[in-house]
């Protein structure tokens, strides 16, 4: 089936959000209708002002200029009202809709955010609700600019029949002709906003990386890439901003001509004294609005566009169309016992390259058991899965023997940590990076965490203590602490299963000492899961399950494997001959 994409539809869509708004955007509406009437006033009381004067009577002078100051205020009075009203929905319009796509943006599928930038959408997230928001507030203001024009076409009507004719001929013209118009300025903002996308993408690698892109010395060749695409966007922008100044020129044709028009046949009538001079003043004070006319058709009609695109672009990340989103299921568990079992799981993430192939295995609650194997064997890849980043091709997952598939998203990541080789460290303090995660941690709870994962020394001998900023991707801190903030947000969620992705950096010996003391802390208690990429390691652990090109090619206690498995006799030796 099409899918729907006109106006009407994506209005519908995007008006819920104006929650809390709506009464604002009514008052919005109705005070640019009056505005509208005392628009359309002004010029026939101001015309009637310069009769009084030119006929000298004084005291209907007076009475005429009183009326029209009370207009002109209370014009303005209803305009600074509907402008103020207007800021007060733009923003409650924005923020509903940023959260909305912040919070959809974080169920966007791992496979669809790896091939997909980061520019792409903080794009969406940051001005296409903006502009989102400024359109539909702005488009009141329009339809009532429009309201008045046909409020001005009606008075002219009745002063003179040609000259609305003219006018009105004027009206049809400019509609059309800014119809097609819009058409063509949309196809190149199109082109335009995709062209942005992809240099806001790369601008953002520049200042994300640019602690790596300097040790590497690659100013150079990164500021080449990123002009390449900054010229492909001014490319895009100087052909959108070419079209609009060939519409203004033709525009400008039009308007001027009808100008010259009006003046000829208001001096003609005027001539032949088939137009009283009151008449005249009104049809000449009513002008400019007129003209005016075609900008807020354009305005209307861009703003119509615009919408449709913003909102497009918004819809996209909100629904799960062409950014799919995760799936769950809808069976809950409050609390799992920590057993987890792998059927017959096959997977791959690119077709016809199988990464797991038909892997079994069995773990128990409270038991450790460490992965073990060459590096691109599928490691981590097993933790993607029971995470549920990514779900099997083939085979079965199950958590205290319910399939991952039917369990909803609490059962599975409320259930589950996962302290990965480099872990996202939060920009802020040590403190908020572990209440972000538990709002209502305690003080005592805060610091028993990091003193199992041997971190509270540390933080007590930094200046600030627990609320040192640790810097954008945690700079501050050195790739062991980053990982024991991780074992310690670990902690603080007390979550029955724990994956922990050994970091391969060569961590120092008091380190991973450190580390390794931090693991024993939690042993025995929770279910634990650890790729290591040291066999000193497993040595602790429960059990190995050794892989092997994505299967499993071993099973035991370290003493078990090294007596009767030939690979892991193989990697023992490769270890220590590195040493
Ligand atoms: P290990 O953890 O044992 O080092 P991984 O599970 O990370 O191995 O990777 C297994 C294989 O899958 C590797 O060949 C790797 O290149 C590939 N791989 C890992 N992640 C992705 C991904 N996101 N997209 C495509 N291929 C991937």
């Amino acid at each position: 089936m099409k899918k729907k994409t006109n106006i009407l539809y994506y209005l519908k869509r995007i008006i819920k959000y104006a929650k809390g708004s709506k009464k604002y955007l009514i008052a919005i509406l109705l005070l640019n209708i009056i505005y509208s009437i005392f628009s359309v006033i002004g010029p026939i009381l101001s015309a009637r002002q310069t009769l009084s004067l030119t006929n000298e009577l004084w005291q209907q002078l007076a009475i005429i200029t009183a009326v029209l100051l009370i207009v002109e205020i209370l014009r303005n009075l209803v305009m600074y009202l509907s402008d103020i009203l207007f800021e007060k929905s733009f923003f409650n319009l924005r923020k509903h809709l940023q959260l909305a796509c912040a919070s959809e943006a974080l169920k966007i599928d791992t496979n669809t955010l790896n091939h997909n930038s980061s520019g792409l959408f903080i794009e969406r997230i940051n001005n296409d609700t903006g502009s989102l928001s400024d359109i539909l507030t702005d488009s009141l203001s329009f339809i009532t600019a429009i309201i008045t024009k046909i409020g001005i076409l009606i008075s002219i009507f009745f002063l003179n029949k040609i000259i609305f004719l003219v006018y009105f001929l004027f009206v049809i013209i400019m509609f059309f002709f800014r119809y097609y118009a819009e058409k063509r300025i949309q196809e190149k903002r199109k082109v335009y906003m995709t062209k942005k996308e992809s240099s806001l993408g790369m601008v953002g690698e520049l200042v994300r990386g640019s602690r790596d892109i300097k040790i590497l010395n690659a100013e150079d060749s990164f500021l080449k890439k990123t002009d390449a695409t900054l010229v492909d966007t001014n490319i895009a922008n100087y052909d959108l901003d070419k079209c609009r100044i060939r519409i203004n020129f033709i525009n400008n044709f039009f308007r001027d001509s009808l100008n010259a028009l009006i003046i000829f046949i208001g001096i003609y009538y005027l001539v032949n004294q088939r137009l009283e001079v009151a008449t005249a003043l009104i049809i000449v004070s009513y002008r400019s609005q007129i003209m005016n006319i075609s900008n807020n058709i354009a305005f209307f009609l861009e703003d119509i566009k615009n919408f449709e695109l913003a909102a497009e672009r918004i819809l996209e990340i909100i629904d799960n169309d062409k950014f799919s989103k995760e799936h769950f299921g809808t069976k809950h568990l409050d609390k799992v016992e920590g057993f987890i079992e792998f059927k017959n799981v096959s997977f791959s993430y690119e077709e016809n390259v199988p990464v797991l192939k038909d892997i079994s295995f069995k773990i128990r609650p409270n038991e450790t058991v460490s992965f073990v194997g060459k590096s691109g064997s599928g490691k981590s890849t097993i933790f993607n899965l029971i995470t549920n980043l990514y779900n099997p091709d083939k085979g079965e997952i199950l958590f205290d023997g319910i399939p991952l598939t039917s369990l909803d998203k609490n059962s599975i990541r409320g259930n589950l940590s996962l302290i990965s080789q480099n872990p996202y460290i939060f920009n802020m303090s040590i403190r908020e990076n572990l209440t972000i995660i538990k709002n209502d941690l305690t003080e005592e709870e805060m610091i028993e965490a990091c003193k199992m994962a041997c971190l509270h020394d540390f933080i007590m001998s930094l200046k600030d203590g627990y609320d040192t900023i640790v810097g954008e991707g945690g700079v501050v801190l050195s790739g062991g602490q980053k990982q024991r903030l991780a074992i310690a947000r670990a902690l603080v969620l007390k979550t029955e299963i724990i994956l922990f992705d050994e970091a391969t950096s060569a961590l120092d010996n008091e380190t991973q000492y450190e580390i390794q003391q931090s693991i024993a802390n939690m042993q025995g208690e929770y279910t634990i899961l650890i790729i290591a990429h040291r066999l000193s390691t497993v040595i602790n652990s429960d059990r190995i399950l050794l892989i092997d090109d994505g299967k499993i090619v071993g099973e035991g206690t370290h003493h078990e494997l090294l007596d009767n498995n030939p690979i892991y006799q193989k990697l023992y030796k490769l270890e220590l001959s590195d040493k």
